[in-house]
């Protein structure tokens, strides 16, 4: 496939078929939204209630579902463990507004116009929440942080946006954003903040009306400052700077953990239970493996694997997990069919649940598109030029491209998992191939 940005004109065209499909979608729940299946000793609405979760800045490999050796993540294990977990999990980029516009759509980065942090997202474009919406969902979205917030639009589709990010003090230290101003002063709030909203709002949810509810945690994104006892959990003797920075970084994720557990824990309440839960990240962190911290820079590993874990009782075993790579386009066409819902024309992805049923299938091999963030003044910073880039992961392999520096790069992830040994020069062939499948 190409990641050209679509002609508007197919654009326009898929758009007007995606409605056709979510009117016709919408009929058809209506007949049956009533209904419930019988699945083993379990009772699963026909219509679930989904409960989505970003934890923002949470790179795959620092949860300890992911084989971390410090327990960072009980809450998620938890989950992980009555749900399933997908190993090998992508983002869309390396930036918060792209990655959320790719799993709010299904479509990556250069279709949906998301191309770096403060663009708008497109309103006409279908996402989970318009799509859930339209069929009669009661939607709710509480968020952390100013990248999200609703002029951003990923809005789009949610009747309550809780983005109150004034009341509580944020943990930024500026409190401008590419140059603009929170609206409340603060630019986040702490997870439990959000928690304690979302939790709020679904206790009065409980008339049975299928709900979507998307909670934004933002606490390991930098500055590393958990509160306490967090702040505490993991430090290390002596440590050296960055030492000092993964021990507080792993300090925000256990926070967020527990945030996660109060939150699952309430939309448990409200569901009895049978809620589809869907957890994963935005996009990871650099913490030096490739001379700098943070993210919005690149695609390495460490920028771009994120947990993606999938908790449905009664439809998805539990303690399955999965080796094959995923993507946050998979998001949107699981959410969309476990609701009853065609996928819009436009999409990419694939149907987890259906592929953990045997109904659709993962490959090994599959295509693993990523984008690079960039836009001008940020990407003559750190790239030398545009900044355009992207990659793509096939097998182990994985190509990165850096058009603007004129640099590729590829990598045998099976034994090379850090990228540490460029091998363009003498796997040619493979990498020539690699990047016309994307530039094509
Ligand atoms: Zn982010």
């Amino acid at each position: 496939m190409s990641l050209r940005p679509v002609r508007r004109s197919a654009h326009d065209a898929g758009r007007a078929l995606g409605r056709v499909l979510g009117a016709l979608s919408a009929a058809l729940l209506t007949l049956a939204c009533v209904q419930c299946t019988n699945d083993g000793a379990r009772s699963v609405p026909a219509r679930p209630s989904v409960l989505l979760v970003t934890i923002d800045t949470l790179r795959a490999d620092h949860v300890s579902a992911y084989g971390y050796a410090r327990k960072t993540s009980p809450q998620l294990d938890a989950l992980a463990a009555d749900g399933a977990l997908f190993e090998t999990a992508y983002a869309a980029s390396s930036a918060t507004g792209p990655s959320h516009a790719t799993l709010f759509t299904a479509r990556h980065p250069l279709a949906h116009g998301v191309v770096c942090n403060g663009v708008v997202l497109d309103a006409s474009i279908p996402t989970i929440a318009s799509l859930l919406s339209d069929a009669g969902y009661r939607t709710a979205a509480f968020v952390s942080s100013y990248p999200v917030a609703s002029k951003f639009g990923l809005s789009h589709g949610f009747a309550h946006y809780d983005q109150d990010f004034g009341t509580s003090g944020g943990t930024m230290k500026s409190r401008r954003w590419q140059r603009e101003r929170g609206d409340a002063g603060a630019l986040d709030r702490r997870g439990a903040v959000t928690v304690d909203a979302a939790s709020a709002w679904l206790e009065q949810q409980k008339d049975g009306a299928p709900l979507l509810v998307w909670v934004h945690l933002f606490d390991p994104h930098a500055p590393y400052s958990p509160p306490a006892p967090y702040d505490a959990s993991f430090l290390t003797a002596d440590p050296s700077q960055h030492q000092r920075e993964i021990d507080l970084y792993d300090g925000e994720i256990r926070y967020a953990d527990e945030q996660l557990g109060r939150l699952v824990a309430a939309f448990d309440r409200t569901t009895g239970g049978r809620g589809l839960v869907v957890v994963t990240s935005d996009h990871g962190e650099g913490l030096w493996e490739h001379g700098y911290g943070g993210h919005n820079r690149d695609v390495w590993e460490e920028e771009v694997r994120i947990p993606l874990v999938v908790r449905w009782r009664g439809k998805v075993e539990p303690g399955r997990r999965v080796a094959e790579p995923v993507h946050l386009v998979d998001v949107l066409p699981t959410v969309v069919a476990a609701a009853g819902i065609a996928p819009p024309a436009g999409t990419s992805g694939v149907d987890l649940v259906a592929a953990l049923t045997g109904r659709a299938e993962l490959s090994a091999e599959r295509l693993i598109y990523l984008t690079r963030p960039y836009f001008g003044e940020r990407a003559r910073k750190y790239h030398g030029g545009t900044g355009w880039g992207f990659g793509l992961r096939r097998g182990s392999w994985k190509l990165i491209e850096a058009q603007s520096e004129g640099r590729r790069n590829l990598y045998d992830l099976a034994r090379d998992p850090e990228e540490q040994e460029n091998r363009a020069g003498e796997e040619a062939a493979r990498a020539a191939e690699l990047a016309g499948l994307v530039a094509g």
